[in-house]
C-alpha cells in the first residue's frame, strides 16, 4: 500500500515555510492506519523491548495501537501541568524559545527497555528530550520508532547513538 497517499502536505502550517504532514487521512483510513501500523511493528520485529513511550497528541495514537498490538505497555509524555501525580521535567530548546515536557516518576523501572513512538520525526528535538527523560528514570532506550521522518532536517545528526527505524521518509 502507497501510505505516502494518505499523508495530506500543507504548506505554511502551523507557520511559513513549513510543509506540515497531515496524518489524519490515513488514520481516517481502516486499511490505511492498520498497515501503518502493522508496518511499524515489522520495522521493529528484531527490537526487544518492554514498554512503548510516547508524546502527546499524535504520538498517543501510533504508540497506543503499537503497544496494544505487540502487548507492551503504554506511557504518555505530556506537556507540563498534565500528569495527575509526580513528575520529572525536562527543558529542551526549540527553534525558538524553550519547550518542558513530563513523565510520570514511576513510570519506568530501572533498566526497563523503551521504544520511544511518534508519528513525525522532523528536528528530532522530542525524540531527544524524552530519550533523556527515559534515561533520568534508568531506563534504557532501546530504539525510536516513527511513522514520518522528514530526512531533510537531519534529525539522525541530533539522535546519533539511537536505533532509529522510520517507515516513511521525505
Ligand atoms: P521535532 O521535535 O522537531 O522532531 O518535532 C517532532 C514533533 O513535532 C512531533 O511530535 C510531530 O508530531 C511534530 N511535527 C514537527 N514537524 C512536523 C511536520 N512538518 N508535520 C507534522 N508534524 C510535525
Amino acid at each position: 500500500m502507497d501510505l505516502k497517499k494518505f499523508v495530506r502536505d500543507i504548506p505554511d502550517f502551523p507557520v511559513k515555510g513549513i510543509i506540515f504532514r497531515d496524518v489524519t487521512p490515513l488514520l481516517k483510513s481502516p486499511q490505511a492506519f492498520k498497515f501503518a501500523v502493522d508496518e511499524m511493528a515489522r520495522i521493529l520485529s528484531d527490537v526487544s523491548f518492554d514498554c512503548i513511550v510516547s508524546p502527546e497528541a499524535r504520538g498517543f495514537i501510533f504508540g497506543a495501537a503499537l503497544a496494544y498490538k505487540l502487548g507492551k505497555g503504554f506511557v504518555p509524555v505530556r506537556k507540563p501541568g498534565k500528569l495527575p501525580y509526580e513528575t520529572v521535567s525536562l527543558e529542551y530548546q526549540l527553534e525558538y524559545g524553550t519547550a518542558q515536557l513530563q513523565i510520570h516518576a514511576d513510570a519506568i523501572e530501572p533498566g526497563q527497555k523503551v521504544l520511544i513512538v511518534d508519528d513525525v520525526l522532523a528536528t528530532g528535538g522530542t525524540a531527544e528530550a524524552i530519550g533523556k527523560l527515559v534515561q533520568k528514570l534508568g531506563g534504557q532506550v532501546a530504539a525510536m520508532c516513527f511513522l514520518i521522518e522528514l530526512t531533510y532536517l537531519n534529525p539522525r545528526e541530533r539522535l546519533k547513538g539511537y536505533d532509529v527505524r522510520t517507515v516513511l521518509k521525505y
